[in-house]
């Protein structure tokens, strides 16, 4: 069975993540166009294995980002995984909740961005592995 599950019009792509949780946000696109399908799929199947282990929700605030939307927050980094649909950022302000998202995202995740409300996810083999860093 195909892993695009049409459910009420959103298009599940794991039994917890559907494919509007990921979508670029900039006004670059016409408004129901799904940009959440760029995600890497085997990204967001490893992000399902994560959040099972990890059991508590995960509210993604960024996920796949055009090119020129990274350019606009962030223009240091143009070749940042979000591009690629290979990064989320999930919302994260308590040290119990970082604590398990980190705790189940290694090793299967090896590049991690730690922010004051978000944890980044990345497993990008295009840039550099088994690195944690601090994001703004
Ligand atoms: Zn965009
Ligand atoms: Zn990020």
């Amino acid at each position: 069975m195909s892993p695009l599950k049409r459910e009420f019009e959103r298009i599940k792509l794991t039994p917890d993540f559907y494919e509007d949780e990921f979508r670029c946000p900039c006004p670059r696109h016409e408004r129901n166009e799904p940009s959440g399908v760029k995600m890497d799929e085997f990204f967001v199947a490893m992000l399902q294995d994560i959040r099972d282990d990890a059991r508590i929700a995960f509210t993604i605030t960024s996920g796949y980002r055009c090119p020129e939307y990274q350019l606009e927050v962030d223009p240091k980094v143009p070749n940042s995984s979000h591009v690629r649909g290979m990064a989320v950022d999930i919302a994260c302000t308590t040290s119990f909740n970082r604590y398990r998202i980190i705790n189940a995202a290694v090793p299967r995740c090896n590049r991690i961005g730690i922010g004051k409300e978000h944890v980044h996810l990345d497993s990008d083999i295009s840039l550099p592995p088994a690195v944690i860093w601090l994001e703004e």
